[in-house]
C-alpha cells in the first residue's frame, strides 16, 4: 500500500508479505534466521520494485556479509513480483539476549548493493557498507547515502516453531525533496516507540491500520494498493538459452557426462538435460 502524507512531504509504503516470505522459506528449506533475513530482503525488494513505476523495470538487492548466511539476493519488479535466495539457507546463529532471531549476526559485516535495471544500457548501481546487517537499518543508510532520501524503514518476519513464516511485513517512510526541517523531528518522535511491524501484524492489524498509526498526526491519503508475491520467471527455454550462451565447446564438455541437472537458485527448480538433449542444443548452436 502506497500513501502520501504531510501534504506531499512524506512518501509511505506498507507491505504485508507473509505469503511470499513463507513461499521463499518453503522453497529454500531455510533455518529460522535465514527465513527472517530472506523474508526481510524480499519484502524490501517488493516495495522497491513497485517504486520503479514501470512493469518492465526490475531491481536487485544484494547483501554480501561475512556471517554464516554468506549473502542474500532479492529481485523485485514493477509488478510486485519478487524472487530471491540466501547462499546458506541452513545457517544457524545463537538468538539475541532478548530471544529474537539475530539477523545482524547471521548477515555479518559487508556491503549492500542496489542495482536498478530501468531498461537503459546500464543499470544504476549504488552500494553502502552494512551498518548492522539487520537489513532495514542498512537500507535506510543506503537511501540517505546513495539517493539523499532520509528514510525510516522497518522490516519484520516472525518465524514459527515449524519454520514456516507466521507474519511478515514492512514499511518505508521517506521524506521527499522540499520537506520542512521540522517534519524530520516530528516523524522521529512519532516512530520512537513504534512497535515492530511483525508484532502489529500478529495483533491482526491491517496495512490500513498500520498506516493510520504511522501517519495519522500528519494527514495522509492512500494512493495505491498493489498485490505482491513470490514468482520466478525461469523455464526450460531460458535455461537452454543460458546453455547456448556458454558456447559449443562448454556444452560438448558437459555432454560427455550422463544426464546433467541445472538448478535455478531463485526457485530451486531442477532442469534435467540428457546427453541427447545437449546434443540437440549443440546442433542448434553450430
Ligand atoms: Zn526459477
Amino acid at each position: 500500500m502506497r500513501a502520501m502524507g504531510a501534504d506531499g512531504q512524506i512518501r509511505a509504503f506498507v507491505a504485508t508479505s507473509r505469503e511470499l516470505a513463507n513461499e521463499a522459506a518453503r522453497i529454500h528449506g531455510t533455518s529460522a534466521v535465514a527465513a527472517a533475513a530472506l523474508g526481510r530482503a524480499l519484502t524490501a525488494a517488493a516495495i522497491m520494485g513497485l517504486t520503479l513505476g514501470n512493469d518492465e523495470n526490475s531491481m536487485t538487492l544484494s547483501i554480501k556479509g561475512d556471517g554464516p548466511l554468506g549473502g542474500i539476493l532479492a529481485v523485485g519488479d514493477g509488478l510486485g513480483r519478487v524472487k530471491g535466495y540466501v547462499n546458506n539457507p541452513g545457517a544457524e546463529v545463537a538468538a539475541r539476549p532478548d530471544g529474537k532471531l539475530d539477523v545482524g549476526a547471521a548477515v555479518g559485516a559487508g556491503q549492500l548493493t542496489v542495482a536498478m535495471d530501468l531498461g537503459l544500457k546500464e543499470a544504476y548501481v549504488g552500494a553502502v557498507e552494512l551498518i548492522s546487517g539487520e537489513i532495514a537499518e542498512d537500507l535506510a543508510h543506503y537511501y540517505l547515502a546513495s539517493e539523499q532520501t532520509p528514510s525510516i524503514i522497518s522490516l519484520g518476519v516472525l518465524v514459527d516453531t515449524d519454520l514456516s513464516v507466521k507474519q511478515a511485513g514492512g514499511f518505508f517512510l521517506q521524506l521527499l525533496p522540499g520537506h520542512s526541517p521540522e517534519i524530520i523531528d516530528r516523524l522521529e518522535a512519532q516512530i520512537a516507540d513504534f512497535p515492530p511491524i511483525s508484532q502489529l501484524l500478529e495483533q491482526g492489524k491491517t496495512p490500513e491500520q498500520v498506516l493510520e498509526l504511522l501517519l495519522a498526526p500528519f494527514g495522509y491519503e492512500i494512493t495505491e494498493k498493489s498485490p505482491i508475491g513470490f514468482y520466478c520467471n525461469c523455464n526450460r527455454k531460458r535455461v537452454e538459452r543460458v546453455l547456448i550462451s556458454l558456447g559449443a565447446e562448454e556444452i560438448a564438455q558437459l555432454s560427455t557426462e550422463e544426464d546433467i541437472e541445472i538448478n535455478c537458485h531463485f526457485c530451486n527448480r531442477d532442469y534435467k538435460f540428457s546427453k541427447g538433449d545437449l546434443e540437440a542444443i549443440l546442433r542448434a548452436c553450430v
